[in-house]
């Protein structure tokens, strides 16, 4: 007989206060505050806090972190060949293993809130699958607390750097979930054949697609046509994601009615980190044509940028700034987007505060959904398949 438990007197997402009742990992039911069974255990007494579910930390680098490491400063040039090259040498002979690195940041992570994840992962030819072996490892290491998803990424190049090609298909052999690639234009300067050889891989292979693609305006439009376009002929819709897409953010968004209409009907997802330096995606207009938009942080503490620090909510907070969000709904749609739109952009089959989804749940004090994304407390209790794995953001050694 499985043994219940109960979280109690919390607000889901700010709405009025329930006890939650936690089986097998589970949420089991959803009751008004004060009418669970009094002899149920209480896994948390939550005293009118809210209850949110895990946050989606959809595109991230954890094999490039300096995390734990002394504070570096960036000696990048300034071109991304430039970045890419600085990071080569600087990781190259890097003392201190991935392992250590990328494991302390997911700690860090889920003590943020975040249980779900995505992150891209380096085939070079540099150091072969040196950062493959190290995260499948880390997925295997923390697969009772998060889910992992891992993206074979080739970021000197696919077809500029021979030898890459079989690299990502071992890679994907080993286990890799994803298949990834880089500014088909800008970087390999031949976009149908480096799309043609993911969107071969997807299907040979049965993975999803997730491409970075910074190219700009047109070109980059161009592109995302011709993603769309492989994505239907393959059959894999629900499965593409396009992370960044700088380019749609040089369009009046009207003009962009009819590609986001596409990218709908094929649920192709766009991921944005919201950065305030470069052209963004449209968030508001793509979700008003019910495209699927999620975020990450993308690289946290690295030979690209000492920025970053894992917190979704944060993440969240800045994409409203960036688009000057200030309503309730809007900071409650940069919620959704760091959640819901996450789950759906990694295609996760029970996402949520539903009875018989995962109790993968993030606890802290906010008078409202809009607040907690404002807040940002750091006073959070993360919960794991029922059982409590950080407090007051501080993840618990178990
Ligand atoms: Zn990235």
């Amino acid at each position: 007989m499985p043994i219940s438990q109960v979280i109690r007197n919390v607000r889901p997402l700010g709405a009025a206060a329930v006890d939650l009742v936690i089986e097998a990992g589970k949420i089991k039911a959803a009751l008004p505050t004060g009418s669970a069974d009094a002899k149920l255990s209480c896994l948390l007494d939550g005293q009118g806090q809210l209850v949110l579910p895990a946050l989606v930390e959809s595109h991230v680098h954890f094999d490039k972190t300096l995390w734990t490491r002394p504070w570096r400063p960036n000696t990048a040039g300034p071109t991304r060949n430039d970045r890419i090259r600085n990071e080569q040498v600087l990781l190259q002979d890097f003392g201190v293993p991935i392992a250590q690195r990328a494991g302390a940041l997911i700690e860090h992570c889920i003590g943020r809130g975040s249980l779900y994840f995505r992150s891209h992962v380096d085939v070079q030819t540099v150091w072969g699958l040196r950062h493959v072996e190290a995260m499948l490892a880390l997925r295997d290491q923390y697969k009772h607390l998060i889910d992992l998803q891992l993206v074979a990424f080739p970021q000197g190049g696919l077809l500029i750097q021979p030898g890459t090609a079989a690299l990502m298909q071992e890679a994907l052999e080993m286990g890799v979930d994803i298949v990834g690639g880089i500014d088909p234009a800008a970087i390999d300067r031949d976009p149908v054949r480096h799309l043609e050889a993911l969107f071969e891989w997807a299907v040979r292979y049965d993975r999803g697609v997730d491409i970075h693609l910074h190219d700009p305006a047109d070109l980059g439009r161009w592109e995302i046509e011709r993603i769309a376009d492989m994505t239907q002929a393959c059959g894999l819709q629900g499965r593409v994601m396009i992370s960044h897409a700088y380019c749609l953010g040089a369009f009046a968004p009207a003009e962009l009615h009819g590609l986001a209409d596409r990218l709908c009907e094929l649920e192709i997802s766009i991921m944005t980190c919201a950065p305030s330096h470069v052209t963004v995606p449209p968030v508001a207009m793509l979700r008003s044509r019910n495209v699927n938009v999620c975020s990450g942080s993308d690289g946290i503490r690295d030979a690209w940028s000492p920025m970053g620090n894992g917190d979704m909510l944060e993440r969240a907070m800045l994409m409203a700034m960036r688009f000057g969000w200030s309503k309730d709904a809007d900071l409650e749609m940069a919620f959704d987007i760091v959640s819901a739109g996450g789950a759906r952009a990694l295609g996760l089959q029970a996402y949520g505060l539903a009875p018989g989804c995962p109790a993968n749940l993030l606890v802290l004090p906010a008078e409202s959904l809009a607040a907690a994304v404002v807040d940002r407390s750091p006073r959070r209790a993360v919960i794991s398949r029922g059982k409590i794995v950080a407090r007051d953001g501080v993840f618990l050694s178990i």
